[in-house]
Order: C-alpha cells, then structure tokens, then sequence
C-alpha cells in the first residue's frame, strides 16, 4: 500500500511558500496551501499542482495570526506529516519609528502564527509519534538587520522556538528544524529599488540573490528521511552573506 503524505505550507499562495508547494507536489505530497490575501493565486496554484503532479493540492484560508482559525484549520485539515512555517511580513522602518501596532502585526504574524500552527499540528503528530516541523526564519533572525529590528527580532525568537521545541519533541519522533533564507527574489524584496537589489547580490559571496527553489529544495529535504538525524538546526540557505 502507498501512503500519501500530507503538508501544510503555510503564505503558500506567492513567493518562496508557492514554490515550497510546487517541491512538495513534485515529491508526491498532498499539500494544503494556506494563504490570507491572495485567493486567486492560491487556487490556481493548487489547480495546476494537482493536474501537473497527479497529486491532491487544495487552497485554504487562514489569517495565522488568528489562533481560533489556525485551530479550525487544522481540525478541518486533520493531521498533517509535515507543516512549514513560511508566512511572513517584513517592514523597513527607523527603530525609533516602529509604533506599538506595527510591532504587534509583525510578531502576530511571524511568531504567534508559527506558534499557533506548530501546537495545533503537534496534537497528531504526537499522537502518531512521526512528523516534521520546518520554520521559515531568516538570516536577519539570526545576525540582525539595521532598520528592520521588529523584523529581526520576531525572526530570532523562532530560531529560539525551533531550537526549544525540537528537544521537547525528539522523544516523540518529531524533528523541528529552521531554515535562515538570504535575500531571496520575491514580492518581498519588491520595495528595494534595482540599485539596491544589485548591490545585494553583489554583496553575496555567491553573487547572486537567492531564487524561492533554494529555499523549497533545501524545506523538502530537511522533510524527508534522508534528514531523519537533523532536529533543532538553522540550515542557512543565504548564498554565504552570513557565515
Ligand atoms: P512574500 O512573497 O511577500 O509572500 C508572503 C506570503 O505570506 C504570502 O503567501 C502571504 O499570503 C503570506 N502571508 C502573509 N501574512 C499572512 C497571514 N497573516 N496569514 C497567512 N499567510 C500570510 O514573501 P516571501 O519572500 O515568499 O517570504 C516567505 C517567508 O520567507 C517569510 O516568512 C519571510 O520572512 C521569509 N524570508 C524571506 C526572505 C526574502 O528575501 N524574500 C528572506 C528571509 C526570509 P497572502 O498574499 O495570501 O496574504
């Protein structure tokens, strides 16, 4: 008998979290696509998944900053083998500038959501003593980013939940790991203006920035087996900006 895996990606709808989707379906998965905002692009992601891989993509929406909704999320979804932790928000701002609201949505949304996700995906994985949890951090989380210090800080404290989590949830069978991206080309990174975007590729040892596929390749990895002895690391997927 052939057992289908399921994954959650969570902001799957656009960016490094559809192509995440895409490696995932190319592996066979049955893969939810969690989104907010981008409905039309979720669900077309999901069709042409489905058709291209034969495989069952559906499209589901949830704000992970809302901890009722993750939670009708993953009752209706029911257990999943694996969830990656990829929705996110960034901003470029002064620190002195950062208001109390703006430090709220980003933490809402860049730890609360990843916090919601993992404890409702945790309940089945437990039960059955297998899963794997990848948390998309990034490598302002683990060095720090001058004008993004809500940024950086939200994306340090799930290098820290990763890294906590991963030795509450070893004995179960349940491998929690992180990856750090670089700058990757994506909506994201639509605010830097071209000269800036040059320069940061030149900044790279690498000398070039990072496409969604770095990011999705290394998430499908650190899934399968052939990561079975990797728990509680930050794999840095940055083209060497940080070493
Ligand atoms: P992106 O192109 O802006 O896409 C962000 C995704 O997150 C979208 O699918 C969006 O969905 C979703 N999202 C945002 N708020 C959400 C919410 N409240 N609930 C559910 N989904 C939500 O960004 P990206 O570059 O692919 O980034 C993906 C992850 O990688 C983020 O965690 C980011 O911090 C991290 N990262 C990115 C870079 C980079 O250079 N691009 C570098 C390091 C780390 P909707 O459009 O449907 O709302």
């Amino acid at each position: 008998m052939i057992f289908i895996k399921t994954v959650l990606i969570t902001g799957a709808s656009r960016g490094i979290g559809a192509k995440t989707a895409q490696a995932f379906a190319e592996e066979g998965y049955s893969v939810i696509i969690n989104y907010n905002k981008s409905e039309k692009q979720a669900k077309a992601l999901a069709d042409e998944l489905s058709k291209k891989y034969n495989t069952n993509c559906a499209p589901y929406k949830c704000d992970v900053s809302d901890s009722r909704a993750v939670a009708e999320m993953f009752e209706k979804v029911g257990f999943v083998d694996a969830l990656v932790n990829n929705a996110g928000i960034s901003e470029q701002k002064l620190f002195t500038d950062i208001t109390d609201d703006d430090w709220r949505k980003m933490t809402a949304v860049n730890l609360d959501g990843v916090f919601y996700c993992c404890r409702e995906a945790l309940k089945g994985m437990i039960k059955r003593k297998s899963g794997s949890i990848i948390n998309i951090s990034s490598m302002w989380g683990e060095v720090g980013a001058s004008c993004e210090v809500h940024y950086s800080a939200s994306k340090s404290a799930v290098i820290g939940l990763t890294k906590a989590l991963a030795k509450e949830t070893a004995l179960s069978n349940i491998r929690v790991n992180c990856i750090a991206p670089g700058v990757i080309a994506t909506d994201m990174m639509k605010g830097f203006d071209e000269k800036t975007l040059k320069a940061l590729a030149e900044e790279t040892p690498l000398q070039r920035l990072g496409a969604p596929e770095d990011v999705a390749n290394t998430a499908v990895f650190l899934a399968s087996e052939r990561a079975g002895f990797i728990t509680g690391q930050v794999i840095s997927v940055n083209g060497g900006f940080v070493i």
